[in-house]
Parts: C-alpha cells; sequence; structure tokens
C-alpha cells in the first residue's frame, strides 16, 4: 500500500494542489501535470501505478488522453480515473463509455477520494499486465 506513484493530470491548479496534497499525506508519490498532452509524455516515461485524468482539459480531453493510453501496450494496463467537475448525467455515461476505471465529481471529497484511489488500485493488483 502507498508509495505507488499517481500521475495527476489536472488544469486548475488549486484542484491539482488539493489532490496532490491529499496523495502525499497519504504516503502516494505524484508527477502532475496540466495538459493531456504532457500527461501521455509523462505516463509513458514514468509508467505510474495510478493515473487522474480531469474530464476536461485545453487541448486533448480526457477521452481522447485515455483512448491513446489504452491504445499503447505500455500504457494500456494503467488504472485511469475520470475527475469531472461536472454532475451532468450525460458527461457521466459518457465516461462509463469511455472506458475509464472509476469516476470522482469535483468538488473532491477527501475520505471519498481516497477511497476511490485504494479500491482502483487493489483491483488492479489482480490483472494481468
Ligand atoms: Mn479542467
Amino acid at each position: 500500500m502507498a508509495d505507488e506513484l499517481v500521475l495527476i493530470v489536472e488544469d486548475n491548479e488549486k484542484n491539482r494542489k488539493l489532490v496532490r496534497d491529499v496523495l502525499r499525506y497519504n504516503k502516494y508519490r505524484t508527477v502532475e501535470t496540466a495538459s493531456a498532452e504532457e500527461g501521455l509524455r509523462l505516463a509513458l516515461e514514468q509508467r505510474p501505478d495510478l493515473i487522474l485524468m480531469d474530464f476536461q482539459l485545453p487541448g486533448m480531453n480526457g477521452i481522447e488522453a485515455l483512448a491513446r493510453l489504452r491504445a499503447r501496450p505500455e500504457t494500456r494496463a494503467i488504472p485511469v480515473i475520470a475527475v469531472t467537475a461536472s454532475a451532468m448525467t450525460e458527461e457521466h455515461q459518457q465516461i462509463v463509455a469511455a472506458g475509464f476505471d472509476a469516476m470522482q465529481t469535483k468538488p473532491i471529497r477527501v475520505r471519498e477520494f481516497m477511497q476511490v484511489v485504494r479500491d482502483t488500485l487493489a483491483r488492479r493488483k489482480g490483472r494481468p499486465e
């Protein structure tokens, strides 16, 4: 448990800081970026154990970024949690259909968020790489 590397892809600086602080407090290592393009590069380079992907990003959005991660053997098995500011059902359906491993709605509630992180990492353990 913990010590795992989490890649945070989030363009909102306050949200990025909150997620980073919560994860580090819980002994996870983090790497972060504000863009999906840079996120894809970091995913390949650092092979994180988990990716938190903001749904709405400048340029490439979270769904496109997920598709690109899943298209490459090196990053295909990394679990990805979608983080969305929207409570809109339509967007939630898009997220589920896209194949994200889990979803978190902003504003982040710390206990619930950490539970989703732990559950998603735990599920990955049983999965072949
Ligand atoms: Mn955003």
